[in-house]
């Protein structure tokens, strides 16, 4: 039986009827960048997950970009961040000339450990930036009290973990500014690229507004050094599509997560935790296993497919060899590189495959 690792056709088959139509009603009405489409998809968004309101973007790097420039970074300043992430999630700082500063990972979560964070901070640290990844809600108390005490800003980046929330606040709303990629392999994902910010400061939601469209609240009239990170029309009716299915979508990507774990019992492996604090939305399922490598090609000849999500961590990435991090200076982060793999997850498996997947993770 063939389990790939992702499949996005079926999706997009079964919903092609409705999307095509709502492609089509904005071509026709020629709806290209931000309009109707865009404002609906910020209007459902908000309310279907609980944020006072949400700005579209032309994908998930953007936002953090433009909360790097809210949260005032500059040359010369530091910002905290985890090392075991998609890149994107340091982006932002690099761009605007501020230094990342990587603070291990938590080896039961893979986010953030606040334990860590006081050791890390200088005079010159201007913020933090939480993932939470893989859908878990990073600890954000503990990061708001170190924040709050050193007078940091806050970015969460939620890519993964639309839908998810901590303590029963949707994340994004903690800190002050949280962003979203609607990536098409994210768990409310885009034809193309795409992405939004929210931010429970309205002062700083407006600022955003303005950076989104060259810095411009007045057509001609730039008050601010902006960007073009509009959204697409065509992203925006293809999301309120989408929308409606995501709750649906994060049950049984959490169904799935839940027989994983009842069901996979291998020897030296480590499953996925849950916590007190909120449920994880399940982007991915990442196990660990001293010998993934071979339980991969295992695997592999059981027709399942599985990623390395991610192989090298961020401060051993060649862009930031000029950062200096050793080899061994962040052992959670790099053993979790050296251990991790990601099993499929995705809404459409059906339950002959999730068992197909534990019986042959078992059999290894
Ligand atoms: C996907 C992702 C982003 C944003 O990526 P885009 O490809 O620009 O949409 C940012 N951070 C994390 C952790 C991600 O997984």
């Amino acid at each position: 039986m063939k389990v790939p690792f992702l499949d996005l056709s079926l999706q997009h088959q079964a919903l092609r009827t409705e999307a095509l139509a709502a492609l089509a009603a904005t071509y026709d009405a020629t709806r290209f960048c931000l309009g109707k489409d865009v404002e609906d998809f910020e209007k459902a968004f908000s309310s279907t997950l609980g944020y006072p309101r949400a700005l579209g973007l032309n994908s998930g790097t953007s936002p953090l970009h433009v909360a790097a420039v809210l949260g005032e970074f500059g040359r010369g300043d530091e910002v905290i961040a985890p090392p075991f992430t998609f890149i994107s999630t340091v982006w932002g700082i690099s761009y605007v000339g501020a230094t990342p500063v990587f603070v291990d990972v938590d080896a039961a979560t893979f986010n953030l450990d606040p334990a860590k964070i006081e050791a890390a901070i200088t005079p010159r640290t201007k913020g933090i930036v939480a993932v939470h990844l893989f859908g878990q809600p990073a600890q954000m108390d503990e990061i708001l009290a170190i924040a709050k005490k050193h007078g940091l800003f806050v970015i969460e980046d939620c890519a993964q973990a639309v839908g998810a929330r901590y303590k029963g606040t949707p994340v994004g709303l903690l800190g002050d500014a949280g962003t979203f990629s609607f990536y098409p392999t994210k768990n409310l994902g885009g034809c193309g690229e795409g992405g939004a910010l929210v931010s429970k400061n309205d002062a700083l939601f407006e600022n955003a507004k303005l950076l989104r469209v060259h810095g411009s609240g007045r057509r001609y009239y730039h008050d601010h050094v902006g960007f073009n990170f509009r959204m697409d029309g065509f992203q925006g009716a293809l999301l309120n599509v989408k929308l409606p299915h995501l709750g649906k979508w994060t049950a049984r990507r959490q169904a799935i997560a839940k027989r994983y774990r009842e069901g996979i019992t291998l020897a030296d492996t480590i499953l996925p935790v849950t916590v007190p604090w909120g449920e994880s939305v399940y982007h991915q399922f990442t196990i660990r296993h001293p010998r993934r490598e071979a339980l991969r090609e295992h695997l592999a000849k059981h027709e399942i497919g599985t990623d390395l999500i991610y192989p090298v961590p961020l401060h051993r990435q060649q862009c930031y060899a000029g950062l200096g991090y050793a080899e061994g200076s962040m052992p959670v982060a790099e053993k979790a590189c050296a251990t991790c793999v990601s099993l499929p997850i995705f809404p459409e498996l059906t339950e002959a495959q999730v068992e197909h997947v534990i019986t042959t993770v078992n059999a290894f």
